[in-house]
């Protein structure tokens, strides 16, 4: 996987982030405070703009930069949270890039956002779409399958994974003060997560 990729990553999360703004906002609004779609379309645009202005050199270079624009561009728990899992993917990824690196240094990125946002699965966040992603690297990796594959595998797992957060009651962030008033709604972390996947799964086909 060539550092194109990992721009091109970048620039179609933003445009499906851009597509579901509302979406992710009216999520937010349920149990939040309706900033979700606004504060990451806009940390996005900045990524693009940083990664347009210094081209980056390799894969971890773009997860850098990526990474600490999220973190200085979006204001919220988000911010830190997606920065934390792209520098830490950024950190562990060796070049060149094979699917079996990629997994592992996913991996480490789910880690790091777990610790940060002391999140386990189950308590309604981001993790719940980005560890099943993990995991459904991880055994595409151990059954051979392609690069393609893998990532359909991962994005279909996050998608899954965020619609399953519907049922859960929030344990972390702002939606765990509402109890039981968080069932029922997807959680808008997640949603944006599987977005995430989903852009990686296209940029590979
Ligand atoms: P804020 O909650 O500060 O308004 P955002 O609306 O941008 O931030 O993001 C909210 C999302 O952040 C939640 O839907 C959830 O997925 C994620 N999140 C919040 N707190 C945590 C946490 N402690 N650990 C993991 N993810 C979290
Ligand atoms: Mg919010």
């Amino acid at each position: 996987m060539e550092t194109e990729v990992f721009t091109a990553w970048f620039e179609e999360a933003a445009r499906l982030v851009r597509l579901d703004r509302d979406r992710l906002t009216e999520l937010d609004a349920a149990i939040g405070d309706a900033d979700h779609g606004v504060n990451l379309d806009r940390g996005l645009t900045e990524v693009c703009k940083a990664l347009a202005d210094a081209p980056p050199e390799s894969p971890s270079q773009v997860l850098t930069t990526a990474g600490t624009t999220l973190i200085r561009r979006v204001g919220g728990a988000s911010g830190p949270l997606y920065g934390s899992v792209f520098r830490q993917l950024g950190k562990a990824l060796e070049t060149p890039v094979t699917l079996a690196g990629f997994s592992a240094a996913f991996e480490e990125g789910v880690v790091a956002v777990e610790r940060l946002g002391k999140a386990a699965l189950g308590d309604k966040t981001m993790v719940d779409a980005l560890a099943p992603a993990s995991r459904a690297l991880a055994l595409a990796v151990r059954d051979g399958a392609s690069v393609r594959e893998a990532f359909d595998q991962a994005a279909r797992a996050a998608e899954e994974g965020a619609k399953a957060t519907i049922p859960m009651q929030a344990r972390k962030g702002r939606a765990s003060y509402l109890g039981e008033r968080s069932i029922g709604h997807e959680d808008p972390g997640a949603a944006s997560a599987a977005l995430f996947m989903a852009a990686l799964a296209a940029v590979v086909e």
